[in-house]
């Protein structure tokens, strides 16, 4: 059982599977035939035709890259760019801009993308593009001590820690704290958990997640932590600090 969480992980390095990736173009044959691409390169693809539509989805916060692109109607990229990073929404985004707009780079990379690809591009080129901070974004993420709060991770040994106490985790206990610490103060969606934890195709139910988290409080209770797991009805999970325990 187990095991499969080591593969995913491996395929997530390899393959991009179990990634999402949401396309932000208003070109509907372009937006369309790269969700085709993507999803046939095993990415799981949302498309969004408008820059508000474009934001709106981004900040459900369950993709794991964005592409981008700068002329969109009702908001433009630069646009929903900063919006994005001003909400904190850290995920690599990668800019797709007319060829030759060197202005357009330089003010993409300012407010905070990632990289960016002019348009036409090849598709080979733009597959290994999205692989590349697709790995620069998990190496990030696989530090193997992450801290909130009062708490630490250990996840080498599997352990919560505190200054007052520690306790060993489960696998995937310690999974789920990992993506609740990684989103600091962002909410993780049930359905992100799901997808991320128990694997895309797997059967699992929120009913899993939340059986879960309730282990995770018994334990951040246990070494006394004043961190604490808010439920936000209907939506998901974030981390808290609070005063009493
Ligand atoms: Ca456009």
């Amino acid at each position: 059982m187990e095991f499969k969480v080591f593969l995913r992980k491996n395929d997530i390095l390899t393959m991009g599977i179990y990634m999402r990736i949401l396309i932000i173009e208003d070109e509907k044959k372009l937006a369309d035939s790269l969700a085709q691409i993507l999803r046939k390169n095993n990415y799981l693809v949302d498309v969004a035709y408008d820059g508000l539509d474009g934001e709106d989805q981004a900040l459900a916060n369950i993709h794991d890259l964005i592409l981008l692109d700068v002329m969109l109607p009702k908001q433009d990229g630069f646009q929903v760019l900063s919006a994005l990073r001003m909400q904190d929404i850290q995920i690599p985004i990668l800019m797709l801009t007319a060829k030759d707009h060197v202005q357009d780079k330089i003010r993409g990379l300012d407010y905070g993308a990632d990289d960016y690809i002019a348009k036409p591009f090849d598709t080979q080129e733009l597959l290994a593009r999205i692989r590349a901070n697709l790995r620069r974004r998990h190496v990030m993420l696989e530090e193997d001590e992450l801290y909130f709060g009062d708490i630490q991770l250990d996840k080498t040994n599997l352990l919560l820690k505190t200054k007052w106490n520690q306790i060993t985790l489960t696998l995937k206990e310690a999974e789920i704290l990992e993506l609740l610490m990684s989103q600091q103060t962002t909410v993780t969606t049930k359905e992100l958990l799901l997808d991320k934890v128990w694997g895309y195709e797997s059967d699992a139910s929120f009913n899993h997640v939340e059986v879960y988290i309730s282990f995770l409080r018994k334990k951040l209770k246990y070494v006394q932590s004043h961190t604490a797991i808010q439920t936000l009805r209907g939506v998901g999970y974030k981390l808290v600090e609070v005063q009493d325990v």
